[in-house]
């Protein structure tokens, strides 16, 4: 690792504002998953760890709600340009242990800070209201307060944005926070508490759990009675469980879980536009994302010049190493991945798909480089119709009507991210009202922005993340009622 600021490679867990080993000084590996070398050897934290960094929230809590919003906001915007400054840096240590080029590492860093700038904003407009009263001597008011500690945790497909855009609205509102990063990446996570710590943070503030005892450390977070708030990132399996464990305490939660997003080309689409826009939201982060197209839908007339011109596109995506410039895919996470995805390709193949490009590990370089695929001729009885690829493969539907596809794509229990294309603009707004999906891309295969609410609905979790509503999932809405006014 070649970094100009040596201090933003941590390998200790963030508690109280210093850097500490677990208790019980245990460690665990982080390896580069291009070619599994070790980066690193971090603190395996556990329930004793989990409980100091809460009891130092809990403490901290009480010295940070108290800062004016303006004292709040300059201490994130302090965060926010040392992210900036650092941002070469802080995308090596990405790429190292998350595989993504180096230039879609950059703009993550771009897009994690661009929520610390927006929430630091935002902690100043934190409004209440004055209501009219429903007597003639009843006067009410409505304020809004930080919910109190909150626990984090956040998946290793985005291991500095998913902190960034959950941290930066719980500091902005007044809540303290402890987090616990994937155990896949905890670098990027021990980086950015490095330049919090710069920023000007009080002790306690954000403090991070690195471990790879993740059932522990989420038991130990989710029974606690001081831990006001849970917010996660990942797999709908553990969000379930998670939410199941919040019962016991009746925290508040937000999820953010799987998807299944269908993307849509009307015959009277722009297709090249289109093509562009499915090259952008299937291999982005190799597949590895909760919004990436999952099952592409395109209508009868245009399917052949679609696949044709769509599996010329995909051919030109480079695979390789994320540090190797030219590299615009790169290895997916660790061997698991690859092997749910050869099986995912393996049982289109058996039920009639074609593989166009792809549908195997490249051979070189490194064993997780999995091609950039496309199965043409799927159909809705294979696994890709069902099932989160996470992964560089896309299986192109055909379908006739409007009607008969709509039924198709909300045909799924997630519902996160959808898009389409098409230029009917009757048809545009009747198949935005229609898709059952939390965000909608029309005629754009890129979503993700600070300014607007990001997540989903059905099993794919509830809560908003980034734009004007991002703070409410942090905030409490408390009534005053003044009587006796006469
Ligand atoms: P993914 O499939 O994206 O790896 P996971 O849901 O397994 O999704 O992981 C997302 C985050 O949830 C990671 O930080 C992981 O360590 C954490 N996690 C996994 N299992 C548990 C659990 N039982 N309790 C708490 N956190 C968990």
């Amino acid at each position: 690792m070649q970094l100009k600021n040596k201090n933003l490679l941590q390998t200790q867990a963030y508690i109280d504002g210093a850097f500490s080993s677990a208790a019980s000084g245990a460690t665990f590996p982080v390896t580069n998953p291009y070619d599994g070398s070790k980066l690193a050897e971090v603190a395996d934290c556990g329930a004793e760890d989990t409980e100091r960094a809460i009891q130092a929230a809990a403490k901290a809590f009480k010295v940070w709600r108290k800062f004016s919003a303006g004292k709040r906001a300059r201490i994130l915007k302090a965060w926010y340009l040392l992210q900036i400054e650092n941002a070469a840096d802080l995308a090596q240590i990405l790429t190292l242990e998350q595989g993504k080029p180096l230039g879609e590492a950059k703009g993550e860093i771009r897009y994690g800070a661009s929520f610390v700038e927006w929430f630091a904003e935002e902690a100043r407009r934190i409004y209440g209201d004055v209501i009219p009263g429903h007597q003639s001597d009843k006067r009410i008011m409505t304020i809004k307060q930080p919910v109190g500690v909150v626990a984090a945790i956040t998946p290793w497909n985005f291991p500095s944005a998913m902190i960034t855009r959950k941290v930066a609205p719980a500091l902005a509102a007044g809540c303290t926070v402890v987090i616990k990063p994937s155990e896949l990446t905890p670098l990027s996570a021990l980086a950015l508490a490095e330049l919090a710590t710069q920023a000007g943070f009080p002790p306690g503030v954000i403090n991070i759990v690195t471990t790879n005892k993740a059932p522990e450390v989420g038991t130990a977070m989710t029974a606690s009675p001081i831990v006001r708030k849970l917010s996660f990132t990942g797999s709908t399996m553990v969000g379930k469980l998670l939410l199941g464990q919040c019962a016991a305490t009746v925290k508040k939660v937000s999820l953010e879980l799987g998807g299944n997003a269908p993307f849509i080309v009307f015959d009277d689409a722009d297709m090249d536009k289109a093509v562009a826009g499915a090259v952008a939201a299937k291999y982005r982060n190799a597949g590895q994302t909760c919004i990436c197209a999952n099952r592409i839908f395109v209508q009868s007339s245009v399917y052949d010049d679609f696949i044709t011109r769509f599996t010329v596109a995909v051919k030109e995506q480079q695979l390789g190493d994320g540090m190797t410039a030219g590299t615009v895919v790169g290895p997916m996470i660790e061997e698991k991945a690859v092997c749910s995805v050869e099986a995912i390709v393996s049982d289109a193949k058996d039920k009639g798909g074609l593989v166009l490009t792809g549908g195997k590990r490249s051979g070189s370089g490194s064993s997780l480089l999995f091609e950039p695929t496309v199965v043409a001729n799927a159909t809705r009885d294979m696994k890709v119709f069902t099932t989160e690829i996470f992964g560089p493969v896309a299986p192109v539907f055909r379908f006739e009507t409007e009607e008969e596809v709509i039924e198709m794509a909300n045909d799924t229990e997630y519902g996160l991210a959808s898009y389409f294309y098409g230029r009917d603009y009757a048809r545009i707004w009747r198949v935005a009202e229609a898709l059952e999906y939390g965000m909608v891309g029309i005629n754009t295969g890129m979503i993700s922005t600070t300014v607007a609410p990001f997540g989903g609905v059905k099993h794919s979790g509830f809560g908003r993340e980034g734009s004007k509503y991002g703070m409410d999932d942090y905030l409490e809405i408390k009534y005053l009622c003044w009587g006796g006014v006469e």
